[in-house]
């Protein structure tokens, strides 16, 4: 065979060589040790957890060695592409704290290892497929679906494995002139890899998350270029990781069962190899089973519900990195005040089998994230958020932003600073009986007559001084409590609740209840300083009114 008028024929117009592009591209001028790495999703519109996870490991793998990272965008599927996804991809991570250094942008390309859009590269693609045709290790196959499906349904029939591969590759050795008289003919073909690997060898190979592995040679002729001149994913990463200089290819694991293709296959371009970091899927309990998250099934899968839940960004950065590295939790502890860049991340720690997220967890970890935030701080997040999800609750908060300061000033900062807050979201059932439009009418325990909750806020009206200190306040509390016969002391009580009508406990809570409509609210005494004296009274007498 002829290979070089193969080659001719299958891509006349190339005129391009491997070499002018290695010139084109050349390799990076990076310190020793500095990752190059990416993210390459296809737009398909929907960015997940997945794709944090994945992003945040190679965001700090490079960045973390003074290397970069770059978008690239996988369109080679035009069947799936949503408009306007590679903006909402690149926002959405942006929001997550990941920057691309390099690659597509909104509008174009930043780099020059572009272009960065797969459909963009289809010259540089028919360059290789060029040279591995000159060089025997690429042919083009007629074969139509039919054929396909035939050679499939027989090989299922004589339980063999599927695929185009040993006698079963149609097109593997046709002769020069049988390939002529089908381009002649207009027939559509693909362009096919001759694989000399055989089932029968193994070889071992080194995975930066997965560990050792243990690799069976590819034996099929995987299809390199569609009959469109579109490169299948294989091919296109061989391509364009070579190009793009990544040392590393940060992805998840579905694309362990190709590897052995693709180490194949990048050692009949004669590319470097990179370094591979397979990631494992996310997984949630079910029940007593692991299974993976999936879009169907799980909403928490998609970015966009932590946006809309009102988990800040800084929560699920963290929470991300606990379940990535697993010391990260005890460096928290350590280093509570430090940046979670300053952690050393590596991708050996990473659970192999993939990661369990844990949305009890992420709720703990973001309480916590929250608890650490000084009012002002959590005041400008939460409007942003309430902006977008709860306009009522925004204007409110915007209309006196001193008065929802000093709201979310409530036990924070201190020791011990209170966890209210898991996300914006709970902000509303929070504090919203501090507005008169949210506030719910009280519901007494139907234990206590009427009388006595109309006796107790009567006396606590007459004797309120806003100017009393949280300890004389509640002195008055339990002046009241004794007033009506009911205890202040609280063990007598417990040893024997039969022989008190009430306690100081009740009272308290007939009072927190008039003021704010519930049985429980953050410390009653701050919440009246806060509405101040003319606002609080009002409220109770609205409550004696009614009883
Ligand atoms: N487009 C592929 C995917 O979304 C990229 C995999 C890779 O990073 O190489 O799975």
């Amino acid at each position: 065979m002829d290979y070089q008028a193969l080659a001719q024929l299958l891509f006349p117009d190339v005129t391009d060589t491997p070499e002018m592009l290695e010139e084109k591209y050349p390799v990076r001028n990076l310190p020793e040790g500095a990752v190059v790495t990416r993210m390459a999703p296809s737009p398909t519109g929907f960015v997940h957890l997945g794709n944090l996870v994945q992003g945040l490991t190679a965001e700090r793998m490079a960045h973390q060695s003074g290397g970069v990272l770059f978008l690239r965008v996988e369109d080679t599927d035009a069947k799936r592409e949503v408009p306007g996804a590679v903006e909402v991809l690149i926002d959405t991570l942006k929001h997550y704290g990941i920057q691309f250094d390099e690659g597509a942008t909104h509008d174009g390309d930043n780099g020059i290892y572009g272009p960065y859009r797969q459909r963009q590269r289809a010259n540089l693609y028919h360059v290789y497929a060029k040279k591995l045709v000159e060089q025997g290790m690429a042919y083009p196959c007629f074969c139509t679906e039919q054929e396909l499906a035939a050679m499939r349904e027989k090989q299922e029939a004589n339980k063999e494995t599927t695929g185009y591969y040993g006698k079963y590759a149609m097109w593997r050795d046709r002769s020069l002139e049988e390939i002529q008289a089908q381009l002649d003919a207009g027939a559509p073909w693909v362009l096919r890899f001759r694989s000399e690997g055989s089932i029968s060898n193994q070889f071992k190979f080194d995975d930066l998350v997965k560990g050792k592995l243990t690799i069976t040679e590819n034996d099929v002729d995987h299809v390199l270029l569609k009959s469109d001149g579109i490169p299948t994913y294989h091919f296109a990463h061989a391509v364009d990781d070579h190009l793009m200089r990544t040392t590393h290819v940060v992805r998840g694991d579905e694309w362990l069962a190709t590897l052995p293709f693709h180490i194949q296959l990048f050692r009949a371009l004669d590319f470097k190899l990179p370094k591979y970091v397979h990631i494992g899927p996310l997984m949630k309990m079910d029940g007593t089973s692991k299974r993976k998250l999936s879009k169907r099934k799980d909403p928490e899968l998609a970015l966009t519900f932590y946006k809309a839940e009102g988990f800040p960004v800084k929560a699920v950065y963290e929470y991300i990195m606990t379940i990535l590295n697993s010391n990260f939790e005890d460096w928290r502890r350590a280093e509570p005040d430090k940046e979670a860049t300053e952690f050393k991340f590596s991708p050996k720690k990473l659970n192999p089998a993939g990661s369990l997220f844990d949305y009890a967890k992420l709720t703990d970890v973001s309480k916590n994230v929250i608890s650490k935030m000084d009012a002002e701080t959590v005041y400008a997040l939460l409007l942003e958020w309430a902006l977008e999800f709860d306009p009522d609750f925004a204007a409110k908060l915007a209309a006196d932003k001193d008065f929802a300061v000093a709201i979310l000033a409530i036990g924070r900062g201190g020791k011990k600073p209170r966890k209210d807050l898991a996300t914006w979201k709970e902000a509303k059932p929070y504090m919203g009986f501090f507005y008169d439009d949210y506030l719910e009418a009280p519901v007494f325990d139907e234990k206590f007559d009427k009388a006595t909750v109309k006796t107790v806020l009567e006396k606590f009206v007459a004797s309120y001084d806003p100017t009393d200190d949280s300890a004389a306040w509640f002195e008055k509390v339990k002046e009241i409590t004794t007033a009506i016969g009911f205890t202040t002391d609280m063990k007598a009580y417990k040893a024997d609740p039969a022989a008190f009508p009430g306690t100081v406990a009740d009272v308290s809570t007939f009072i927190r209840q008039a003021v704010t409509g519930k049985t429980n609210s953050p410390d009653l005494y701050t919440v009246m300083q806060i509405l101040g004296k003319e606002r609080s009274l009002e409220r109770i007498a609205k409550v004696i009114a009614t009883l």
